[in-house]
């Protein structure tokens, strides 16, 4: 087959980037995006190799029953979501296939073990909406217009979007705010290739508690123009806390460090359960509240604390997860390899009242091997990692098996890292107890599972 030609095929299974697959003679395998298991439609070959090859949707000629109209007009373009083509119950029907799927294959976990353990997939009640955060690059279209949105799959070329289904309706109000400021006031939008304009991004975040919202404009240059007309205009749409943040550099990375703060405390609050965080342009903050809170209730339950326990939070980030548990905790200890996470850690610590919360800067996989040598008589009764997509370093897991906590929550934003971790704990007097993936991405691949493993022979009422 070559480039361009066309063939039919029915989509069998789907990969784990979201490629529909199908196959046609001889087992020849196709990745098709846009597509969802059960359809039958005509392809277009787009790179073909030896025993597989990648094809574009040209049509649906039958549709599969778990076929959904996607909501957003550019939603095959973008790139961000790639499973709204899917209805919501079939996307949680791929993420509870991904999780027990990869444990049962990478993890050997048996599939009886895997039958007896594992949970119904912790879905939104609205799968829609539910970031609080987003990052719009300012343009100038072909026509000449200022317009805000989304680069297209890879590229730099901005497709005009300023309501983002994931995203708070307020964001494209800011932004039609901003672009009139713009055009009032003859600022420029930043060209990448000639390096040339002033405003590059506009950074929005919303408290979804507080429903305080918050806007950064990175900007290429040291000073905004026509402050306080801006000032005045996001006032008008109730925006509590507004800055800039000088990037000059010709780069990807989107925010620079210097932020200058125009008008308000330079921050917003929200709360994630009881605790309440406090969020500048620069700090990490989950991006889904809502199940955010779901998944670090589970680690929660799951941890189920009586108020003696000494607790080990590994990747600890700002402390969510520390201070979620320092509230039914004797002591938990937290360590973040990035040292701003950890100054937000102990200030959010501060900021809720909490004194029985340690956080250390470092790698995990440094910090509790020399912490347990120094530390050997203190009980750690549980032991709780959210590592980032590669997973546990096995220092850090051979120094938890060392440790011998009763208990392990892990909350993993990768099944496969996972899979392979909880091997290696099986493999070293860990059982699996419970398994709970928590939907915290709809219309995306991603999925959250936390996971609970206790020590052999420790049985708990
Ligand atoms: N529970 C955290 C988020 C965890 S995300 C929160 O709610 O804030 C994973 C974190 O691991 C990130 O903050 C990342 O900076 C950190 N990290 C990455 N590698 C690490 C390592 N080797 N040791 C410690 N932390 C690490």
């Amino acid at each position: 087959m070559k480039k361009n030609e066309q063939f039919t095929v029915t989509i069998e299974d789907f990969s784990s980037e979201g490629l529909g697959i199908g196959k046609t003679d001889a087992g020849f395998v196709w990745f098709i995006k846009d597509t969802v298991i059960g359809d039958t439609v005509l392809a277009a070959a787009t790179k073909v190799k030896k025993n597989y090859g990648f094809a574009r949707l040209v049509k649906v000629l039958k549709k599969s029953e778990f076929r959904a109209e996607p909501p957003c007009p550019i939603a095959g373009k973008c790139g961000g979501c790639q499973l709204q083509q899917m209805s919501y119950e079939a996307q949680l029907k791929f993420k509870k296939d991904k999780v027990y799927n990869d444990l049962l294959r990478i993890g050997d976990v048996e599939k009886e073990v895997l039958d007896k353990t594992f949970e119904p997939v912790v879905g939104m009640a609205d799968p829609f909406r539910y970031r609080n955060k987003a990052q719009f690059p300012i343009a100038r279209n072909k026509e000449g217009r200022i317009i805000a949105g989304f680069y297209a799959g890879r590229t730099h070329s901005v497709i005009e979007c300023e309501d983002c289904l994931l995203g708070v309706k307020e964001n494209k109000i800011i932004l039609d705010k901003i672009i009139a400021w713009m055009e009032r006031y003859d600022i420029d939008p930043y060209d990448e290739a000639s390096g040339k304009g002033l405003v590059r991004h506009v950074l929005i975040r919303k408290g979804f508690k507080s429903g305080e919202l918050m806007v950064c404009l990175v900007i290429n240059g040291r000073s905004l123009p026509c402050k306080e007309e801006l000032v005045k205009e996001l006032c008008g749409v109730s925006v509590d806390s507004l800055s800039f943040s000088v990037n000059t550099e010709r780069t990807n990375v989107i925010m620079g460090t210097t932020i200058v703060d125009i008008y308000g405390p330079g921050y917003i609050e929200d709360f994630i359960g009881n605790i309440k965080f406090r969020i500048s342009p620069l700090s990490f903050y989950q991006v889904n509240p809502v199940q955010t809170e779901q998944m670090y209730g589970a680690a929660l339950e799951f941890a189920d604390l009586e108020g003696t326990e000494n607790v080990w939070d590994l990747y600890c980030g700002i402390g969510t997860i520390s201070l979620f548990m320092s509230q039914k905790a004797k002591k938990v200890y937290g360590v973040e390899i990035i040292p701003e996470a950890i100054r937000d850690a102990k200030q959010n610590a501060e900021l809720n009242g909490i004194t029985n919360a340690e956080f250390y800067v470092g790698a995990a996989e440094e910090v509790l091997p020399e912490w347990y040598k120094q530390h050997p008589e203190e009980r750690i009764d549980v032991v709780c990692v959210d590592p980032p997509r590669k997973g546990c370093d096995e220092r850090a897991l051979a120094t938890i098996v060392d440790m011998a906590p009763e208990k392990l929550v892990y909350v993993s934003c990768d099944p496969a890292t996972l899979a392979r971790d909880v091997k290696y704990l099986r493999n070293h007097g860990y059982e699996l107890k419970r398994v709970r993936p928590v939907d915290n991405f709809s219309q995306t691949v991603h999925v959250e599972t936390v996971v609970l493993m206790s020590k052999v022979g420790v049985e708990y009422a």
